[in-house]
């Protein structure tokens, strides 16, 4: 039975109604048939290459506008199979001599040629031809079945995004003027979609388990992302609720926005710095626009998802030096490359593991591959004289692989040192904390880094044993949970003990549940989505230092459960709207 309301995890804040574009696998499976009327098989045949032409010179034309010409050419290679008479012939061949029905004929003789390019193992231009006729193929199938195969890059009108899950790469995909929000199936807060749809600022709802299934292509359907509620086909009364609940929610960003040019103090009158987390120089604007006082966190490893090859030095360089530029003075926290749990390369194989988070990732890949890390490195001192730069290492676990990376980057910073080339010697080198391993041992770690960014996203699900992924388990990814507020306190007190400072660069900062209990612990920098500044800044301009301080310590001393340290703050809020 197909519902009108379903409950998933709110991920990004707004209201989005529109029509949905469902982003799923289509399918593609047939029945073998043998046919009375082979010319009506044929002209089957002939008509879907006609209209998968059409298709693909379609996306052809608006790929060439969007993104380039050279990524279009893809799509001539595509239109050359289609026009391929070799092929063309095989199949009407299938069809006449066996009397199959169209699909059959399609499907075996493309199999047949796919198995023969595949063959030629040496050889990359066959292999490509062989994906080449696998994609045709499916488009040219999709046609005869009269099913669709989505094509997000080439949505032309206002609609909401309906899928099972959406990696980074096809959030970063969506075109913000037409994509009005998303919803998925799988996912958490902190998965990295998530993330992504918060620095577009588009409002997303992730974790609902069957979207899929319950909505159609073309329903409307309502997104609320401040809430994690899904609404399909809503009656007028619904409908006019959620238009009202969307103005609301944007007058109170007319009234956030004020403070964009405002310093973020307390109550008291004390500073705390807000930053901004980015995945590529393309999120500036947002961090911009949002009056943001730093970046805390740039993840890097974006840059190598978008692309083909490894990054090179100058690419990166470019890159890292655009960001400092334009932040004009203002601190950039440069995290190196975070490669591993759910973010893959295409071109970097890593080893199949059961526990992709707990495995082979960020900084234990680049130990083990110092020369891609030595390139990093060099590019980062290179552009370090263009700002305030401030270099991280994700996942460390242990001294050894703190006192490692910094090694490399010494040796680098020498040896450019020595070609001549100039590197600011300001450069604070810090590292998250991410591993409770590290977070138990801060009081050592503290005497030898700059600075902490706290992790929470990776950090609550390793203390806790609960994968950030899983929606099975979401009820134990507790931010509030007394342990993970005494853990966090050990962290801030060992820093400060050594005069450095802590930052917290995981979703937890920008939570405005945790925001208070953050400050009362002490915490000096607060980094998060662009779009969540505003509304902190707001917020902790409400908050007393001292007042927050014995609200953390009754936290952390008197709160058994996560639910007691919720009451406490929901209550403590209470008094703030009153
Ligand atoms: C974190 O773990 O909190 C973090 C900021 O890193 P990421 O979400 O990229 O793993
Ligand atoms: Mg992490």
């Amino acid at each position: 039975m197909t519902k009108n309301r379903l409950m998933g995890i709110a991920a990004s804040d707004g209201i989005a109604i529109g029509r949905a574009y469902l982003l799923t696998e289509p399918d593609l499976t047939f029945e073998k048939r043998i046919v009375e009327d082979p010319e009506g098989e044929i002209t089957r045949f002939l008509d879907s290459f006609e209209k998968a032409k059409k298709e693909v010179q379609a996306i052809r034309d608006h790929v060439a506008k969007a993104v380039g010409e050279e990524e279009a050419q893809v799509f001539d290679a595509h239109v050359m199979v289609l026009s391929d008479p070799e092929l063309m012939n095989s199949i009407k061949d299938n069809i006449q001599t066996n009397r199959v029905n169209a699909e059959q004929a399609v499907h075996d003789v493309t199999t047949m040629f796919i198995q023969m390019f595949e063959a030629m193992e040496d050889n990359p231009y066959m292999q490509e031809r062989a994906a080449d006729i696998r994609d045709v193929s499916e488009r040219v199938m999709s046609h005869l079945l009269g099913v669709k195969i989505p094509t997000p890059s080439t949505i032309k009108e206002e609609v909401v995004i309906v899928a099972r899950d959406l990696t980074p790469s096809d959030t970063a995909q969506l075109n913000r003027q037409y994509v009005k929000g998303f919803v998925t199936d799988i996912g958490g807060r902190t998965s990295h979609s998530a993330i992504m749809a918060r620095s577009l600022e588009i409002p997303a709802v992730v974790g609902t388990q069957s979207v899929t299934t319950q909505v159609t292509d073309g329903d409307m359907v309502i997104i609320d992302g401040l809430d994690g509620n899904i609404i399909i086909n809503p009656d007028g009364e619904t409908l006019a609720k959620y238009q009202e609940k969307a103005t609301v929610y944007e007058a109170q960003k007319t009234e956030w926005a004020k403070l964009k040019n405002a310093a973020t103090v307390t109550k008291d009158g004390k500073h705390v710095e807000l930053g901004a987390n980015i995945g590529t120089p393309k999120d500036l604007t947002g961090v911009l626009a949002n009056g943001a006082e730093a970046i805390g966190l740039y993840r890097t490893e974006f840059l190598y998802m978008d692309s083909d090859t490894f990054p090179s030095e100058e690419e990166q360089f470019e890159a890292y030096k655009t960001v400092l530029q334009e932040m004009d003075g203002k601190p950039v926290v440069v995290r190196t490359m975070d490669i591993g749990g759910d973010k893959e390369l295409p071109y970097l194989e890593l080893p199949e593991e059961m526990n992709p988070f707990l495995g082979y990732r960020a900084i234990r890949i680049c130990l083990a591959e110092p020369e891609m890390f030595r390139t990093q490195l060099r590019a980062l001192l290179r552009a370090s004289v263009y700002g305030t730069l401030r270099i991280m290492f994700p996942m460390i676990a242990t001294l050894n692989e703190f006192r490692a990376a910094k090694q490399l980057l010494e040796e680098e910073k020498a040896k450019l040192i020595e070609e001549g080339v100039e590197v600011s010697n300001d450069i604070q080198v810090g590292i998250m904390i991410e591993i409770p391993a590290a977070a138990v041992l801060a009081h050592q770690f503290a005497k030898e880094v700059d600075f902490f960014s706290v992790g929470t996203n990776d950090l609550i699900q390793y203390t806790m044993a609960a994968d950030r992924m899983s929606q099975q388990v979401s009820y134990l990814y507790q931010p509030y949970n007394p342990s993970i507020l005494t853990l966090l306190k050990h962290v801030i007190d060992s820093a400060h003990a050594q005069g450095k400072w802590v930052g917290m660069c995981g979703e937890m900062a920008g939570d405005q549940m945790a925001v208070p209990l953050l400050l009362g612990l002490g915490l000096d920098e607060f980094s998060m989505s662009a779009s969540s500044i505003l509304q902190t800044r707001s917020l902790l301009a409400k908050l007393d230092t001292n007042e927050m301080k014995e609200l953390a310590d009754k936290a952390i001393n008197e709160c058994t459960t996560v639910e007691e340290v919720m009451e406490l703050v929901t209550t403590f809020k209470e008094t703030l709207e009153n």
